[in-house]
């Protein structure tokens, strides 16, 4: 996403405009896509991670003319999550779309894997996403109502081998906000989770090296090409496809979807 180019699609040019959003996982990959296509479509973006190269992405953002600031921030440690939202209540006062995008998984066989390393996971992956949440309800309730749009994941679906604390995360996170979504609806304040399929992040990289070595014999990029041969649609997601489902969602055009969990992977699952 430091090419320059456009993420998001012209059918939602200027639909953000005077409206707020918080992204998490903003310093790169899917996260920072998602936050330049809200920026691109006229929202003031505050960008988060814990990465500090977050500062520099949101640098660019405004470079290019978007409103866009950052916030390095552990989602983990609540008291930071706590500062964070009690900025942005003193920055704008209300919002309107918070992004729970960040997440972080690892590989391992069930006998490898500490308990501390899945807590750690489901830390990042879903319990972090309850806290900003918490944080952000009244001020979604102050902007009149709001989006908040959950990073779910094919595993969220089904299970893959050796990452059951990864899996557990992604299905959590859809029943957390399903409940949430019941909860919160009387304040047409929405809440859903998006599902992506293969995007060639970071995450990816990490993801190919380790599966890949533990399945077989793979090279690097064996692995993910055999699975990309299986979606339908036989390519990995665009970053810019994650991101036009959540313009979509967070829309006024959006506005009778809530507690659903929508799969972005071109086929892969079905259900
Ligand atoms: P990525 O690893 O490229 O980026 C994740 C970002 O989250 C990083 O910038 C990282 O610093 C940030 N982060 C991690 N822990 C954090 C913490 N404690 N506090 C603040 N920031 C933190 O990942 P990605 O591929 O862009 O994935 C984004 C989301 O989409 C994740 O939730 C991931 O599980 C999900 N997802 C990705 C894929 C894929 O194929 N890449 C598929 C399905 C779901």
């Amino acid at each position: 996403m430091t090419d320059g180019a456009a993420v998001a699609s012209p059918i939602f040019a200027g639909h953000f405009s005077g409206r707020r959003a918080v992204v998490t996982g903003a310093a790169r990959g899917i996260g920072l896509g998602i936050a330049q296509a809200f920026a691109e479509c006229g929202a003031a973006v505050l960008l988060v991670d814990r990465d500090p190269g977050v500062v520099e992405a949101a640098e660019n953002l405004v470079s290019r003319g978007h409103e866009a600031s950052s916030a390095v921030v552990d989602l983990t440690n609540e008291d930071e999550v706590t500062a964070l939202f009690a900025r942005v209540r003193e920055d704008w006062g209300a919002l309107d779309v918070l992004v729970n995008n960040a997440g972080i998984i690892t590989i391992s066989d069930v006998e490898s894997l500490r308990t501390a390393d899945f807590a750690r996971v489901l830390a990042v992956n879903t319990t972090a996403a309850f806290t900003t949440t918490r944080e952000a309800v009244p001020l979604l309730r102050a902007a009149g109502g709001g989006s908040v749009l959950n990073a779910s994941s094919g595993q969220g679906r089904q299970g893959f081998i050796y990452t059951p604390h990864y899996a557990a995360s992604k299905m959590g996170i859809i029943g957390m906000s399903q409940s949430l979504a019941k909860e919160l609806a009387p304040d047409q304040i929405r809440v859903n989770c998006y599902c992506p399929g293969i995007v060639e992040t970071e995450m990816w990289a990490y993801n190919d090296a380790e599966w890949g070595r533990r399945l077989g014999e793979y090279q690097p990029g064996e692995l993910i090409a055999e699975w990309i041969d299986d979606i339908p649609l036989r390519r990995p997601a665009a970053v810019a496809d994650v991101a036009n489902l959540l313009l979509y969602l967070a829309s006024d055009a959006g506005s009778y979807i809530t507690g659903q969990a929508i799969n972005v992977d071109g086929g892969m699952f079905m259900s």
